[in-house]
């Protein structure tokens, strides 16, 4: 589903040159869990924000289901990004003005889906992630958990192949915590691909593989025991 060769981000600001991503080769396959960790500043965010799309590299291949995506325009980007690709964040993102609901909805207005599909859609996943009793309360009225819940909602509304979650646990309680990561894995379990960065071993724990970047480079990449091929 995913694969990476050489893949090199460089950023150049008051003319100095910060290479984020250096030089990376990585396979993700389609239905595997996959934790990103390592100190602040190693390039995991730089490397999510190429992986989803969001951003392109200097340097190197990016192949997105057998598509060569590194060169990529925005725009050919933002086709792709908006039929496949999941975001789940740290911070939430939701739009505050928006009700549960409208949250949810939005991505499936960007694809100009007919009215009737997208209320079953926006339904369907406010279900699946337990908040449907929520769907015209105001993200603020929502716990963290809760706030959690609907953006998983918004980024699986549109069926997404990969999700790619960055800090998804970061602002919430460890009960909190683990029900996302309980969501997580079962959306996994159920054939979505997932890509995740985390400070947390606990919940990088529920990947299949762990890679460890430093300076954006691969320093070490650990396969749990029961999916070593
Ligand atoms: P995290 O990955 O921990 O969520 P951020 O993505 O906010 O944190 O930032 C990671 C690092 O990248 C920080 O050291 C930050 O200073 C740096 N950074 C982020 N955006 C920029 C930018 N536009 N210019 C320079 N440095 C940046
Ligand atoms: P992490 O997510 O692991 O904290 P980042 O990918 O945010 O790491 O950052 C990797 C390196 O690239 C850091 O040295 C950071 O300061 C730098 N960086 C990130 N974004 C920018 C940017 N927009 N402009 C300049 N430097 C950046």
């Amino acid at each position: 589903m995913i694969k990476l060769k050489d893949l090199t981000k460089k950023y150049i600001s008051d003319e100095v040159e910060t290479t984020a991503v250096n030089q990376i080769n990585l396979e993700v396959k389609e239905g595997e869990f996959i934790a990103i960790m390592g100190p602040s500043g190693c390039g995991k965010s730089s490397l999510l924000n190429i992986l989803g799309l969001l951003d392109s590299p200097n340097e190197g291949e990016y192949w997105f289901d057998n598509i060569e995506v590194a060169t990529f325009s925005e725009k050919k980007r933002s086709k792709i990004r908006k039929g496949n690709v999941g975001f789940i964040f740290q911070s939430f993102n939701l739009i505050d003005e928006l009700k549960v609901y409208e949250n949810v909805e939005l991505p499936l207005l960007y694809q100009k889906m007919p009215k009737e599909e997208r209320k079953r859609r926006v339904e369907a996943v406010l279900e699946q992630m337990n908040i449907a009793h929520r769907s015209n309360h105001f993200p603020s009225q929502l716990s963290g958990g809760q706030q959690q819940r609907v953006a998983i909602a918004r980024a699986l509304v549109i069926n997404p192949k990969l999700i790619l979650a960055d800090e998804p646990t970061g602002n919430l309680d460890s009960k909190n915590g683990e029900e996302v990561m309980e969501l997580l894995s079962d959306l996994n379990n159920k054939g979505t691909t997932i890509v995740m960065v985390t400070h947390s071993n606990y919940d990088a724990n529920y990947a299949h593989r762990i890679i460890n970047l430093l300076d954006g480079k691969i320093i070490t990449e650990n396969i749990k025991e029961e999916h070593v091929a």
